[in-house]
């Protein structure tokens, strides 16, 4: 099947933590303090245009243990681009994120197609998504992200969270103050009920679920979206 993985069915209790869309030359240190702090291994999905301008960064995400995959160049919708542009939005982010970079992608917005899935599938990528979203993108504080989280999470969840937000425009600054509050305030509240472990770590733990995950791109949606991540005190 050509399936997306979500999480994984294993008795172990195990979790993989993602970060998407950085490196951020600000957030990601302090988060990688963080992680530090508390031993735990996470998968960050980076955009190669960013990862390219702090290739220093990249380094050190991949020494501290952590895993890295491809989250494409320029974080566009992949239904909403050609075959052709999305090989070389894959290919480009590759070379960024080189030689740390494994053979997992996530999907911008977690937007595929079926002819989207298919040419990861010919790049030689997983495509790995989630099964629980912290919803870090939403003006919220740590204490709403930490329970909705500690709510859904489960063994070989998956989990969503954002080290930057690479949708707004330009520099435009957007806190991850609360995002970075709930990962410690997570990793001390469950540390003791599960180990965090990387994406590649937790499909050794058992068997990837897979669905088939196909979401269209929607202009209008995105739009939304990302006005409603522009900070309301502007
Ligand atoms: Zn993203």
């Amino acid at each position: 099947m050509l399936g997306t993985i979500t999480h994984v069915s294993t008795q172990d209790a195990v979790v993989g933590l993602t970060f998407d869309d950085g490196p951020h030359p600000e957030f990601t240190p302090r988060l990688l303090e963080i992680l530090d702090r508390h031993q735990v291994r996470a998968t960050f999905f980076m955009v190669g245009k960013v990862a390219q301008r702090h290739l220093e960064l990249v380094r050190q995400v991949a020494q501290a243990g952590h895993a890295i995959g491809n989250h494409s160049w320029d974080h566009p919708s992949f239904p909403l681009i050609t075959r052709r542009e999305r090989y070389a939005q894959l290919r480009a982010c590759a070379q960024a994120i080189a030689p740390y970079g494994q053979r997992l992608f996530r999907p911008p917005y977690g937007h595929q197609s079926v002819a989207s899935r298919f040419d990861a599938l010919v790049l030689g990528y997983q495509v790995v998504t989630w099964n629980v979203v912290a919803q870090d993108w939403l003006d919220r504080d740590a204490n709403w992200i930490v329970n909705r989280v500690k709510e859904r999470i489960r063994p070989g969840s998956i989990v969503l969270f954002h080290d930057a937000l690479c949708d707004l425009e330009a520099e435009q600054y957007i806190d991850r103050g609360p995002m970075l509050a709930a990962v410690d305030m997570l990793l001390e509240r469950l540390g003791d009920r599960f180990r965090f472990v990387t994406i590649p770590e937790l499909l050794r733990h058992g068997c990837p679920q897979k669905r088939n995950w196909y979401r269209r791109g929607n202009v209008e949606w995105l739009d939304a979206l990302i006005d409603q991540t522009r900070p309301s005190r502007s």
